[in-house]
């Protein structure tokens, strides 16, 4: 079994281990030490990485006690070597779980729930709640954990033996009724859980705690969160964000929520103003057309979709044979065929295959776009 140093002291971040065994596997190597600082992967927390001597560590795994240390290059068997954590990394981990901890607590204690599932990975961390909250009552909870920060509590980690294993209150997802012993870490006043990962050893060091986005999940509800250096790293992101939108609406940041709702709803009109002037521009310029009984090519790329359809509504009484409306540029015209006289049903087919065409439609119309140019699409219905 490997003694686990984080188990009884989390600020460890260099230490000397002896190489027990390296062992291939595939690109990498399994590197087990006699004792290591290294977190593996358990709990919804991701592995520590860092260094072994010049051996990169890009993950590491338990079993059976045992710590597998996954790295990029072999390192010597009976060696003793230095070793070191990605510390910022591990801290920030630290920072996050001991904040959920805190955040779990009080909703147990204040609503009853449970926390049923966790991840902290190396950038999103998310909590699965039992029960739903909304977004009120997390602010709550938001609150009342930020408070714990504030008052700097000394968060206690500690090994139970014997009736203690059964007898103290502690939140688990595991049963230990029948384990000889367990790890419990206590915020005194807001949660005890029993855990086996690294904590902070004083509230204040978590820093600010943010509940960011929820969702429904499995019947409750999926938090995520940040906590000390990422909750700065995303206010950091979301400043950038909201000093942009500030910027280019030439609003307050605090206000920056009526001023984009304002411009949504100006341009909103805008669009239907201009969808309006479209299709009386489109009528206007079939109501300019002379008759003819002949059939008629119309390019109108000025045009939209939709006004060029009220164009053809229009311009058919001025057609007596087929009238095409076009618009789009040369390889991607979009069509609209309209006609009273001829059966566009039988020519759908015949009229796409002779254009390069898509499209198709029934009675009177016909829709759809050709590939072809423009001087063929005119030649070919001068002559159908
Ligand atoms: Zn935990």
């Amino acid at each position: 079994m490997t003694e686990l140093l984080y188990y009884t002291d989390a600020y460890i971040s260099r230490f000397t281990a002896t190489v027990l065994s390296c062992e291939s596997a595939g690109n990498a190597w399994r590197v087990v030490l006699d004792k290591t600082a290294f977190f593996p992967e358990s709990g919804g927390q991701s592995a520590d990485t860092g260094m072994i001597a010049t051996s990169r560590v890009t993950d590491a795994k338990i079993k059976d006690g045992v710590v597998y240390h996954i790295t990029d290059s072999p390192v010597t068997v009976g060696e003793v070597c230095d070793c070191s954590l990605d510390f910022e990394e591990r801290f920030a981990k630290m920072q996050c779980h001991t904040a959920e901890h805190i955040i779990s607590g009080l909703i147990h204690t204040h609503f009853g729930y449970d926390n049923v599932g966790f991840h902290l990975g190396g950038e999103d961390v998310t909590l699965d709640i039992s029960a739903p909250l909304d977004r009120k009552e997390l602010d709550f909870i938001e609150e009342l954990a930020n408070r714990a920060v504030f008052e700097n509590i000394h968060v206690v980690t500690e090994e139970l033996f014997g009736d203690a294993v059964k007898t103290r209150a502690y939140r688990s997802k595991l049963d230990f009724s029948d384990a000889d012993s367990v790890r419990v870490v206590t915020v005194p006043g807001y949660d005890a859980c029993a855990c086996c990962a690294p904590h902070v050893s004083h509230s204040g060091e978590i820093g600010i705690i943010k509940l960011l986005d929820f969702c429904s999940y499995k019947g409750g509800v999926r938090i995520h969160m940040a906590a000390g250096s990422r909750a700065l790293a995303d206010y950091r992101k979301r400043y950038t964000a909201v000093a942009a939108i500030s910027a280019s609406l030439s609003a307050p940041q605090c206000e920056v929520a009526e001023a984009v709702c304002q411009t949504v709803k100006r341009l909103s009109d805008a669009e239907y103003k201009l969808k309006e002037q479209e299709l009386i521009f489109a009528r206007a310029l079939a109501e300019a057309l002379t008759y003819t009984a002949e059939n008629r090519v119309e390019y109108l790329p000025m045009l939209t979709l939709a006004s060029l359809r009220e164009f053809s509504n229009f311009a058919a009484a001025k057609t007596g044979g087929i009238l095409v409306a076009l618009t789009g540029s040369e390889g991607d015209y979009k069509y609209v065929i309209y006609s009273k006289n001829r059966n566009l049903s039988e020519l759908s087919g015949k009229i796409n295959a002779a254009l390069n065409g898509k499209g198709g439609g029934r009675g009177e119309m016909l829709q759809g776009s050709f590939s072809s140019k423009l001087f063929e699409i005119k030649d070919f219905f001068e002559k159908l």
